[in-house]
């Protein structure tokens, strides 16, 4: 399997596979594998000709005091992982072969990445966004596969696609969880194992409301406080927010109707975990 970093090689490679009538199918990530990333690239392989897997740690969509610098990195065992599951080809680019000396141009959806995720991490959305942006501009995909564990940036990209007329299909691809139910994440190797162990009280408490919901609780306000309360039962949990949404435009509900979001962000120690729930009533 090829790894490529430069734009221009990879630029001729997509020529001549799309001068042969290939589809490609694009898994753009940060690296750091694990069975959640490679799902991804399986289902991609399953509908596309030819799979490209993007490892990228973008500095644009981390704060100041976020952890770019420290963000896990191991090149070696990914690009071992990603051949593992079929993956035809990895772009792991350069920051200055992304953003040049010089560089200014950048991609803002409003609203929807003001809320949740990006209330707490101003400016990351458009981080993600603009990287997006750029790597559907050099890899062409006919398809782009994103998980749900990062529900809110399925959103914010598939609107930014259909407002931009993007000609590519997003698919979200279901959440992959460790064993006891945590969602399978590069930044798990962050926790201590005591909060490891209470990270799990995450996917518990979502699958509980879940459950709620499937028995007829239609009152988001119990609901949350009812997260609250289970999640503040563990030593080490912080909450950022706990919200009940609409899966279309993120605005929060006065009441469950539809495909709702359940998001949560809560840190342990240091670690910012995410996780969710998408339940249709
Ligand atoms: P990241 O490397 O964290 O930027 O993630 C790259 C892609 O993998 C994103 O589309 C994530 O949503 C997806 N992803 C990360 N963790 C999981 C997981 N546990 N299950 C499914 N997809 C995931």
């Amino acid at each position: 399997m090829r790894v490529i970093e430069r734009i221009s090689d990879l630029k001729a490679v997509i020529r001549s596979q799309k001068a042969s009538g290939k589809t490609i199918g694009f898994v753009p990530t940060m690296g750091y594998l694990h069975e959640g990333h490679l799902s991804l690239v399986k289902a991609s392989r399953e509908e596309n000709d030819f799979t490209i897997m993007s490892i990228f740690v973008n500095p644009t969509q981390f704060g100041p005091n976020e952890d770019f610098e420290k963000y896990p990195r191991n090149m070696e065992k990914d690009t071992s992982l990603a051949e593992s599951v079929g993956a035809d080809l990895i772009f792991s680019p350069s920051v200055s072969e992304m953003y040049p000396e010089g560089y200014k141009t950048y991609v803002d959806v409003e609203k929807i990445t003001e809320v949740l995720c990006g209330k707490s991490r101003p400016g990351h959305f458009k981080g993600v966004t603009t990287v997006v942006t750029k790597l559907f501009n050099i890899v062409e995909p006919d398809k782009a596969y994103f998980g749900q564990k990062d529900a809110q940036q399925v959103v914010v990209i598939s609107k930014m696609v259909k407002d931009l007329n993007m000609n590519i299909e997003i698919v979200m691809c279901p959440i992959v969880r460790e064993s006891d139910g945590l969602a399978m994440s590069s930044r798990n190797t962050y926790l201590s194992m005591g909060e490891r162990q209470e990270a799990v009280i995450l996917s518990k408490s979502l699958f509980e409301a879940e459950e709620k919901i499937k028995n007829g609780e239609r009152d988001p306000e119990l609901l949350i406080s009812f997260l609250r309360q289970k999640i503040e039962t563990v030593n080490f949990a912080k909450i950022d927010y706990i919200e009940i949404t609409d899966m279309a435009n993120l605005n929060k509900l006065e009441e469950i109707h539809g495909k709702i979001l359940i998001a949560l962000a809560v840190k342990f120690g240091k670690t910012r975990l995410i996780d969710n729930v998408i339940v249709e009533v």
